[in-house]
Order: structure tokens, then sequence, then C-alpha cells
């Protein structure tokens, strides 16, 4: 007999609630815990998986995989090829196991409920209990409405009422008990668990050696390094976090989104220790570079909360129906410019220059950049929502739809249409001194002064020319009228 938890975009072993709940059940029926991960190739196609993310993940389990023997819990990982044997090989394991129940954390996307759906089925066949817990979001989905009864499709009333349910509700930020040990004797009984290995990434998803490299040295993977950089950030930067976070070059912001995207760190625990470390020892109130970041996680469970309501984001629609008639263009030339950062936009091309190097981008740029593409370029936001999802390595569906959708104003809550951003007046007010610029672009490093935003308006076309820099794609009102006039025309089709 035995208790199975079922490892997804959970991979921690500390305020984990399923693996916390699964814990409980096995000590109280006196069996041993089995931890569970299975490698679906077939999911990392489907969802567009970044090969650093898939890196990511198995660097992860193999930290985690060693803290669980600690514990005595074997985790066993396994690929299965064909995604829809996903449920079912799950209950043939536990049936080998001889596993009474299988706990695990919800997951909101539509493909991922679905096979829930099938697992729940099948695990009632074969008298298996099956508990798919809420824990990724700090206030689970559906827990907030309007007045009207309405879930919010606008994030202030809804943050309002976020911070408002955690008041009344403060257990939502309690943490959940590590696992407890299981007896020795499992270790003879699971030996074959225990030696298993954790398997190489898909062929199509595999690192060549210099990007394992750069991606292992960049983003050391695991729950004890996300911990360090969740104490540093509070410890060090928190304080400056609201005047800092919108200026890409300030390194002010907490790098943790690559650790809530896979679960190496809970929301939960971040919201609770930003919260313990404010003057009020309150979520408002208090230190403002603290509420103000509680602020920013929240945007996490908000578009998680609208991908609940409005699945239908997750089926390539935009949120706003009647966003569906703009005529996009699919000019592949002008995409290709965009990808490799060859706009002739300084921002731009440092920012996507930075995304192709890092599987990361600044929250500022990554909004720079999908307004350029979706306005000035006109080209249909979802070939941009896709781009970033193959090459982030914290892609996450809803923030990454909700952050399209915002920037192209055709999801929730998004800028209206016509607030179209400079990307000159942008890159001016957010890297005023070039930094970032100079970082990313090493071809404009010697550019001087605010040269640096234009070089070729401003008298340093000679080292732009010379270092290949290539002159603005596009006339910035050109692109912009062309914008205004697109979105309307679309908008007033039926
Ligand atoms: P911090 O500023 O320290 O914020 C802390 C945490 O709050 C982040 O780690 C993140 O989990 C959450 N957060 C902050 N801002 C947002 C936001 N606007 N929306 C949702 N959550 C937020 N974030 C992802 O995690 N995955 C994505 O795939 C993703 N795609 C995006 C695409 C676009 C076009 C845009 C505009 C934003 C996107 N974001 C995405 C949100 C945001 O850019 C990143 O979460 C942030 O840059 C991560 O850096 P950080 O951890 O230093 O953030």
């Amino acid at each position: 007999n035995s208790v199975v938890h079922w490892f997804k975009r959970d991979l921690r072993t500390q305020d984990n609630k399923s693996l916390a709940l699964a814990s409980e059940k096995a000590k109280d029926a006196g069996v041993p815990l089995i931890a569970l991960f299975i490698v679906s190739p077939q999911d990392y196609q489907a969802h567009l998986t970044s090969s650093p993310r898939v890196d990511f993940e198995l660097r992860t389990l193999q930290i985690l995989k060693k803290d669980l023997a600690q514990l005595d819990i074997p985790l066993y990982v396994e690929t299965v090829e064909k995604r829809k044997k996903v449920p079912s090989r799950v209950v043939e394991l536990c049936n080998e196991w001889g596993a009474s129940h299988v706990f695990c954390n919800i997951e909101y996307e539509v493909d991922e409920l679905r096979r829930e759906a099938k697992l729940t089925r099948l695990c009632a066949e074969k008298g298996i209990e099956f508990s798919a817990v809420h824990d990724t979001c700090v206030v689970p989905p559906g827990e907030l409405a309007s007045q009207q009864g309405k879930q919010y499709a606008v994030y202030s009333p809804w943050f309002r009422a976020w911070i408002a349910h955690l008041h009344s509700n403060p257990d939502l930020l309690e943490k959940y008990d590590s696992p407890g040990k299981n007896s020795k004797d499992s270790r003879e009984k699971f030996k074959n668990l225990f030696d298993s290995s954790i398997p190489d990434a898909p062929a199509n998803k595999m690192l060549n050696d210099e990007e394992k490299k750069r991606f292992h040295s960049l983003w050391p993977a695991g729950e004890h390094e996300a911990h360090d950089r969740l104490d540093k950030f509070l410890n060090q930067k928190i304080g400056h976090y609201t005047e800092t976070r919108n200026y890409p070059a300030a390194n002010s912001t907490a790098l943790l989104s690559v650790h809530f995207s896979s679960g190496t760190l809970s929301a939960r625990t971040a919201v609770r220790q930003a919260r313990d470390a404010n003057t009020t020892k309150k979520l408002d109130g208090g230190n403002s570079g603290i509420t103000g970041w509680i602020s920013e996680v929240a945007w996490r469970d908000f578009y998680k909360h609208v991908l609940v309501h409005w699945p239908y984001i997750c089926m390539n629609k935009p949120f706003k129906p009647e966003y569906a008639n703009i005529e996009w263009s699919y000019s592949e030339d002008n995409f290709q410019k965009w990808c490799q950062g060859q706009t002739g936009y300084p921002i731009v091309d440092a920012a996507m220059h930075q995304l192709n190097h890092m599987g990361y981008m600044h929250n500022r740029c990554r909004m720079i950049v999908a307004s350029f593409l979706s306005k000035h370029l006109l080209i249909d936001w979802r070939k941009g929502e896709r781009y970033f999802m193959e090459h982030l390595i914290d892609g996450d569906f809803a923030s990454n739809n909700g952050g399209w959708g915002f920037s192209s104003s055709t999801g929730v809550d998004p800028q209206p249409y016509f607030r179209i951003f400079n990307p000159l007046m942008q890159s001016e007010r957010f890297d005023p001194e070039g930094e970032y610029i100079r970082k990313w672009l090493p071809e404009l490093k010697d550019v001087e002064g605010k040269a640096i935003h234009a070089p070729y308006e401003r008298g340093a076309e000679k080292i732009a020319a010379k270092n290949n820099y290539p002159k603005p794609m596009i006339e910035h009102k050109f692109g912009r009228d062309r914008a205004l006039s697109k979105y309307k025309e679309g908008l007033g089709r039926d």
C-alpha cells in the first residue's frame, strides 16, 4: 500500500498543499509516500515549452529527488510519449505501487483540466481516491466576485477584493507542512524507484553544450535557490522596488518568475514573507516597496483567475471578441527582424537580444516589444505570444497571454488601443543613460549620450552603419497612424 503525490508545476517540498496532504494521508494510513513526475514531450510541443525551461525542470527534479530521498521518499520520473496516455499511465503506476490515493495540485489550463477529468474517471473505475487541490494561486479561482456576482475583468477592483479576501481569510497565507519521513523499510521496498534516474530532455528540447553552460549559470535551479533569491530580494531590494522596477538597467526586480512558474517557489510563501517583512505586518500600508511588489505578484493570480473564467483564451481567441476582426500582417520578413532584434529601434532590439540570450526579458521591455510588434508592425500578437513561450524560461500561459493581451489591447483590462507606446520616448524615459541598450547591443556601445536612443537621427549614423546596426524598419508616425486606422476599421466590422 502507498499514497502518491503527482508533481507537475509545483516542484518543491516546502509549502506545497498537495504534497502536505498526501504526506499526512500516508502517515495516518501508516503507508509510504511515493512522488511521481511525468515528462510529456507532446505537452512540451503543444504548449511551446522552451528548451531552457525543460532543462530547468529536469535540473530541479535532480535536486528534488535528492531532497526527498533524505526523507526516504522515492521520486520516480518517467517519460510518456503520448500525452493522451498520461492519465492511464498514472493509474497503472498506482496499481503497481498499491496506491490507495493520488494527490496533485490543480493546473487550470484547458488541456490540463481535461487530463485531470480523465484521471478522475479512471481512478474512480479502479477504486483509487483522487484529490486535485488549489495551490498555485494565493486566492483560489472562483473565490472573488463583484457585487453583481460576476468575475472581475478589471485588475484594480479585483485587487481590492483580493486584499480584502486575504484579510478575512488569513489562513490562505498559512504555510503547509513539509512532508514527513517515510519509514526506513520503504528504501528496500521501493529500491528500484530510488535507483531510477531522471530522463534526458526530449531530443527536440535538448540544449547544446554552450546553452547548457549559459542557462545553468544564469538560472540555478531548485527550491533552495528560489528561497535564497527571495530572502536576498526582501533584505536588499524590495524597499526601492516601486521607484526602480520600471528601469531595466536597474536590476531591481526579484527575478523569481521562473521559480513561480515551475513551482520551485509558492506565491503563497512569497506573499507571506513579504507581508511579514512589512512594518504593518499586513498586505497593505507600511512599506510601499513591499505593497507594490505584492500587487505585482497578485497580477499572476489575476491572469489565472481570468483563464479559469474565460477558458476560450486558451484556444487562440482574444479575450475581447470584437478584436478578432483586425486585419493583421503576416510578413515573415518583418517578424524575423523583430525576433532577431534588427528593427532599428535600439530599445526594442536590446530587449529581444536579452530574451534570446537569457530566456528572460524585463517587464517594461516585454510591454515595449509587444506593443511594437502588434501596433507598429501590425503583426498578429499571437505570433509574438508564441515566440515568447518558445524562448522564455519563465513562460507561463496565463501571464504571457495576459501580457500580450494588455499590450496589443485585445485582452482583459488592456491598454486602450489608441495608446500606442512611442519606442523612442519609452527608451529615453526608462533607459535614460542607455545602459541597458549598451549592454545588450554591443554594436552601439561606443555611441555617446542621447544618440543611443536613435543613432541614425542623432549623429551616430557612422558608428551604427560601421557596425551593421540597421536603420529603423518603420517610421514611428506612419506605424502609429496605420495601427490606429486598422484597429478602428477592425472594431467597426461585424
Ligand atoms: P518582479 O517585478 O519581481 O515581480 C514578482 C513576480 O510577480 C513575478 O515573478 C511574476 O510572477 C509576478 N508578476 C509581475 N508582473 C507581472 C505581470 N505583469 N503579469 C503577471 N505576473 C506578474 N510573466 C511570467 O511569469 N511568465 C510569462 O510568460 C510572462 N509573459 C509576459 C509577456 C508580456 C508581453 C508581458 C508584458 C509580461 C509578461 N510576464 C510574464 C509578466 C512579467 O513581465 C514577468 O513576470 C516579470 O518580468 C518577471 O520578472 P521578476 O520575477 O523580476 O518580476
